[in-house]
């Protein structure tokens, strides 16, 4: 089944059982201060669950445009290390607001799952929220009975607290939650080692697939838990993970959701996927970020230096920069690869198409000016690393590089430990720390008719790419 037929037959199979197809909300939010992208289906369904308005349908499913680099869901790190975890991916999910419950979804992801699609029931697991005695939350029951329907109970695993009950937020609609896991492993490996042992690990083979989120509960303000008057189900499948299933793979990135994009870098830079441990993890940084960065243009949100245009640049930099120093790409060659990311996705999504030449001219601009930046690093830290008298370089120079010429301090660290040399992280640290207490003041900046204020009081150094995406942004409306 190709990737295409696979998010088809999904979104038929719910519009079967009485559901709306709806569009994928923009993955780029303009108008919710307290979230900068998608990051699950039910964002753009939030508002109903709060109460607020009353949805066209009761039953609706989609396929939602995703990126998870900021915030509560920070995966960016995991991106092209392990092969599960992306930037940008499509979730696929159905909703019931106030309609059916946890019998119709168990039941429905289940038909789906090996009737339609014929996943193989022995690979599968599922998992039930345990309950939490502190908070007098019971053991979810229910959900163990309808799946006890349906998969044999020694595949029916508790979960706890963090992994199955889902809140919208420290108040709102919560409730305990069912994940499905597959488990992908050769018959040899599973014998050794039982799946069940190893669904709340992560396992690049035995991963979780689809999370069904029961919605039953109102956490209110003082934080104690009411039921809700009316239930609701919210689901997400990753759409790639299911791809990799469904095409008998073990990374999501052999699926023809990402082939067609490697076999493009492959040309571009004469190197081969499978080749090195090394050159693999580029070429799926590489065509993992060029998703998350056209989609975003494509919404909209071009490369810049605040907010959300500030994530997307620095998604972008990662890219060019694993380019750059495992692929040794020294010219612009992203942008090149705008052309088969549309016709791959052009026809779910039409704003790519759409803005086909302006994707392709910004990535290209913002490629070769970052390529400059990288060149004239280059020389400053080969002029720092021959002046230097001992094997720890200062972190002072280092944060001069990454201040003044905007030169990437994981990319100084990585050129440091491959010539024999390390980085005093501590300085750089106490730099970047004097930095940004001088910058606190200096960041209220106005754009139009609106005040930005970059605050950062939640930002903590855990690494170039996290602080870079950790960025909070406020908006306030200029009075
Ligand atoms: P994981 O535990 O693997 O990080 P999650 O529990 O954070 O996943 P959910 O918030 O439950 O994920 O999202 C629903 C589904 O979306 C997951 O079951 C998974 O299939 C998919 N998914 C989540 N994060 C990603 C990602 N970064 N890239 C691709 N698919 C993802
Ligand atoms: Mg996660
Ligand atoms: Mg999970
Ligand atoms: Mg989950």
């Amino acid at each position: 089944m190709t990737s295409q037929d696979i998010r088809k037959t999904f979104l038929e199979f719910f519009k079967s059982k009485k559901h709306s197809i709806v569009t994928s909300a923009p993955m780029v939010i303009k108008d919710d201060p307290t979230l900068m992208f998608t990051n699950a289906g039910m964002n753009q369904f939030k508002e109903f669950f709060l109460g607020n308005g009353d949805p066209k349908s009761s039953r609706v499913t989609d396929t939602q445009k995703c990126l998870r680099v900021s915030g509560k869901h920070n995966d960016l790190e995991e991106v092209g290390i392990d092969t599960y975890h992306h930037t940008m991916f499509e979730m696929l999910g159905n909703w019931s607001f106030g309609d059916y419950f946890k019998e119709e979804a168990i039941a429905w992801a289940w038909e789906l799952l090996t009737e339609v699609y014929k996943v193989n029931k022995d690979n599968l697991y599922v998992t039930i929220f345990e309950g939490d005695a502190s908070e007098s939350l019971e053991r979810d029951t229910e959900a163990y009975d309808f799946w006890k329907n349906h998969i044999s109970e020694d595949r029916i695993l508790n979960g706890n607290k963090k992994d199955n009950f889902w809140e919208m937020g420290a108040q709102g609609p919560c409730g305990p939650c069912s994940e499905i896991h597959v488990d992908l492993r050769s018959k040899e490996e599973k014998d050794k080692v039982s799946g069940a042992e190893l669904v709340n690990e992560d396992h690049p083979q035995v991963v979780e697939i689809w999370n069904l989120v029961f919605m039953q509960f109102n956490r209110k303000a003082d934080g104690s838990l009411e039921k809700l008057p009316a239930q609701h189900v919210d689901t997400g499948m990753g759409f790639e993970r299911l791809c990799m299933v469904l095409q008998d793979k073990t990374s999501n990135y052999d699926t023809d959701a990402f082939t067609p994009l490697i076999k493009e870098i492959e040309t571009i830079t004469a190197t081969t996927y499978g080749s090195s441990e090394k050159t693999d993890i580029a070429i799926r940084v590489i065509s993992d970020h060029v998703r998350a960065v056209a989609f975003s243009i494509a919404d909209g949100q071009l490369p810049s230096n605040t907010g959300a245009g500030y994530v997307i640049r620095r998604i972008l930099r990662r890219g060019i920069r694993y380019g750059f120093t495992f692929l040794n790409t020294k010219e612009p060659f992203i942008y090149k690869l705008v052309k088969t990311l549309t016709k791959q996705m052009g026809d779910a999504y039409p704003e790519l198409v759409k803005q086909e030449n302006l994707i392709y001219n910004v990535i290209k601009e913002e490629e070769s000016s970052f390529l400059r930046t990288l060149d004239q690093g280059l020389v400053l830290l080969d002029n720092i690393i021959e002046k230097s008298k001992s094997k720890e370089i200062s972190g002072k120079k280092a944060f001069e590089l990454y201040d003044t010429y905007g030169f990437p301090i994981d990319l100084t660290s990585l050129i440091l430990r491959e010539r024999g040399f390390s980085l005093n992280e501590a300085e750089f640290d106490a730099e970047l720390k004097k930095q940004r207490d001088r910058s606190r003041e200096a960041t209220k900046t106005e754009t139009g008719d609106w005040v930005t204020l970059i605050d950062d009081a939640e930002q903590e150094f855990i690494g170039y790419d996290h602080l870079e995406a950790q960025v909070k942004l406020t908006r306030y409306r200029k009075v």
